[in-house]
């Protein structure tokens, strides 16, 4: 260990940018990147030491740390990548390494396990409580107290008074591995010849760092081709780390995981209890746990010798963050990667524009498949235009998939439908003098849920019962359900088709153990027509579904979002591919008002290439991600006028980028009411900022609100980076 002196600066886990000066007592022993506790203020936190403080002088009041751990110090590489995320999302220091410090117990060692052996004394007053456990222990191994009751069904007073005798005497164990080591041999699957190709390609590349997109079809193979190359990091002695966008799926990976390497991996997600988190990162850190499956935080566990990184479904919106830290942790997992010079490897079958153009430049590696496994041939998609082929009024099935699902249950295969919209209904409205629910605190109609008999917010929770009398006319049964949730659609489906077996899916619908039962019920094939949201539309490989139905194709199409026709893109091609996986082929049909629209054309054609060259045209010519950047300051207050006041503050002292050959570089619009203007009781205004791809907007956004007037009262300032949602 480097010798720092004796005051060393040391990061602590709270919102501060600069690390403090503490002593280190005589005796102590610390080096870059180890975990301390040190007070702080009147309590106690954990903290890293970061390296030499800036200012030397020893001050009588500085603080002594007052403890180290028995733990590997953070490696370099994480220390790099905290600093890099705080800078580049304008979160403080402090609060980004509170994301890798755990539980103080993690630090703790775990409980050494006593056991007892036979000790040779002989045994003065013998009973046969005691024969039994001088015979059980008579092989000389040790056992537990709990595993001798167990064993023999005697009480705990027995082995006590043995011990008391000295007939036993005490041995420590070492406490087991709290995970096990995947076997790289265990079940390695053949791959086909273009799996292989892929398989090589990744091989091939050179030392050290290198990012990956692994763009293949649904189905291809994706995550068999990934496993062969955790495969290879476990045998190189390298930890590796697969991040998946929800927890949903994790059970399924898990599955495949330990049929392909023989135990389950480590895991780390928010379903687990903190006691099972700490166990994980004492795991990770003492190199114990080899592979981990994680939601997107866990790219900041304290690996120490990371080898690769696999984000599954790289396209996902759930790995950018937007509460606390705004991040992306595919972003910045790539930054770790490179600090760690690591692999990595994003894999999807619709991956994000930035990725992909980044793949068609050249700037990432780009591995395909593109034949389904086993010649699993690719869905037949028919678009289906709601304006002359919809359903009639108050029905959201129209008749050509109507026919198709007659043909589906015929040859007792299985129908999904896909709606993504929670509930009963998006909006109620009083036929009688046009009052329509709307949330109080956001700026949101109320969504009815029917099985629960409420009116709902989907952005604040806030629900009530629903009236029989409309609270504006007071008039009864006045009140109607406008436009289908997914539990409309099951009404619907009920009355066509009673004696099929249906389930509905959705999050709000049962606890995770519920969804998973259900899962798995669909896997053995228990119903014929699922009706789910979001939830189902990825990852899962159901071998009897073979007609898929999207109710509204449009999905966010005709919002002004920029990514809208990527996202829309997206979700149709995962929610298409759950159709035909197996030897059986399948359809899907898309009901859309917009069947002349890219995204639809696309789809119907099977034609990826020519939606993503369209797309990326349009952000070509735009100057949007990856050809420009993107920054949003959204201000919030309680009162509206507040907070267009300040905003328009800020875009006075906004300061000309005067770095920038051009100042056209830069442009700020609004400020603008967001359009979801108001949010558990704040007010939303939001300026947009775009610049040409090398501007440095973090420093600039950071400088700006460093020399602004600072907000008064309530008024909040968020920044996000790189946003991925505009509401
Ligand atoms: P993707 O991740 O690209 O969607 P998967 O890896 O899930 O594709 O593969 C789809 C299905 O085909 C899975 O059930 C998988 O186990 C199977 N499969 C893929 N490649 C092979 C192979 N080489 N041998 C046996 N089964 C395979
Ligand atoms: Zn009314
Ligand atoms: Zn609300």
């Amino acid at each position: 260990m480097e010798n720092l002196g004796d005051i060393v600066a040391v990061l602590v886990g709270v919102a501060i940018d600069n690390p403090y000066s503490y002593k280190v007592p005589l005796g102590m022993q610390v080096g870059i990147g180890s975990i301390v506790l040190v007070p702080l203020g009147t309590r106690q936190t954990l903290g890293v030491v970061w390296g030499r403080p800036k200012d030397n002088k020893a001050h009588n009041r500085l603080k002594d740390i007052i403890k180290t751990f028995d733990i590997a110090p953070l490696s370099g590489e994480l220390m790099q990548t905290i600093d890099f995320v705080a800078q580049y999302t304008l979160a403080t220091k402090g609060m980004v390494l509170r994301t890798c410090l755990p539980d103080i117990k993690a630090l703790e060692p775990p409980k050494p396990i006593i056991a007892y052996q036979l000790s040779g004394e002989p045994v003065e007053r013998s009973t046969k409580a005691r024969q039994q456990v001088l015979s059980l222990l008579s092989d000389d191994m040790p056992w537990t107290k709990s595993a001798i009751i167990k064993e023999i069904g005697v009480s705990s007073s027995v082995v006590e008074g043995l011990k008391q005798l000295a007939v036993l005497k005490e041995v420590i164990l070492p406490s087991p591995p709290y995970v096990k080591i995947p076997n790289p041999d265990f079940a390695p699957l053949i791959l086909n010849d273009e799996q292989q190709s892929a398989l090589n390609a990744l091989r091939n590349q050179e030392e050290g760092f290198a990012v990956t997109l692994l763009d293949g079809v649904t189905g291809g193979g994706k995550t068999e081709v990934f496993f062969e190359r955790v495969a290879d990091c476990l045998k190189s002695e390298k930890q590796a780390l697969i991040l998946l966008p929800e927890i949903a799926l994790t059970n399924m990976f898990i599955k495949r995981f330990t049929k392909r390497f023989g135990v389950e991996p480590a895991q780390w997600h928010s379903g687990m209890t903190k006691a099972q988190r700490a166990k994980t990162w004492r795991a990770v850190s003492d190199c114990s746990a080899r592979v981990v499956i994680g939601a997107r935080s866990s790219m900041f566990l304290p690996f120490s010798e990371l080898g690769l990184i696999v984000i599954d479904e790289e396209h996902d919106g759930a790995y950018k963050q937007s509460d606390g830290i705004n991040y992306s942790a595919r972003d910045m997992a790539i930054v770790r990667a490179k600090y760690a010079k690591a692999k990595i490897i994003l894999s999807s079958a619709t991956p994000s524009i930035e990725s992909k153009s980044n793949a068609l430049s050249k700037k990432y590696y780009h591995v395909e498949l593109k034949n389904r496994f086993a010649n699993a041939s690719l869905p037949d998609i028919s678009l289906i235009d709601m304006s002359q082929n919809g359903p009639q009024k108050d029905h959201w099935i129209a008749p050509a998939l109507l026919d198709e699902m007659k043909n589906t249950l015929e040859r007792k295969e299985q129908i999904l439908l896909f709606l993504n919209r929670r509930g009963y209904a998006p909006m109620t409205i009083c036929r009688h003098c046009g009052y329509k629910f709307q949330c109080d605190n956001c700026s949101t109609w109320l969504v009815e849920h029917r099985f629960a008999n409420i009116l709902m917010c989907h952005h604040c929770g806030k629900a009530i019962k629903k009236p029989k009398i409309c609270p504006a006319c007071e008039k009864s049964e006045s009140l109607a359900a406008i436009g289908p949730g997914i539990e409309r659609i099951a009404q619907e489906v009920s009355q066509l088709f009673p004696d099929a077996n249906q389930i509905v899916l959705s999050s709000d619908l049962g606890s995770a153990e519920q969804i998973k039962q259900s899962l798995s019920e669909i896997e053995k094939g228990m119903h014929d027509i699922i009706i789910g949201t979001q939830l189902i539309a990825k990852g899962h490989h159901f071998e009897k579904l073979t007609l898929v139905g999207v109710l509204d194709a449009d999905l966010g199409l005709a919002h002004g979002d920029p990514r809208a026709g990527e996202k829309t893109f997206q979700i149709l091609t995962q929610v298409s591919g759950r159709s035909g996986r197996a030897e059986k082929s399948g359809k899907a049909f898309l009901q859309t008002f917009y069947p002349n629209h890219p995204v639809m054309q696309a789809m119907q054609a099977q034609d990826a290439d020519a939606f993503y060259a369209h797309e990326i045209k349009i952000r070509q010519e735009g100057g949007l991600p990856p050809f420009g950047r993107l920054a949003a300051l959204i201000i919030s207050a309680s009162n509206h006028d507040e907070a267009i006041k300040y905003a328009r503050i800020l875009l006075l002292a906004a300061p000309k980028p005067s770095f920038l050959k051009n100042q056209d570089d830069l442009k700020i619009f609004g400020p603008a009411d967001a359009p979801l203007s108001m949010i558990r009781g704040r007010y939303r205004v939001r300026l947009l900022l775009q610049s040409e791809r090398n501007f440095d907007l973090s420093a600039y956004v950071r400088f700006w609100l460093k020399t602004a007037k600072k907000p008064l009262g309530n008024i909040k300032v968020q920044v996000d980076i790189d946003p991925m949602s505009f509401y």
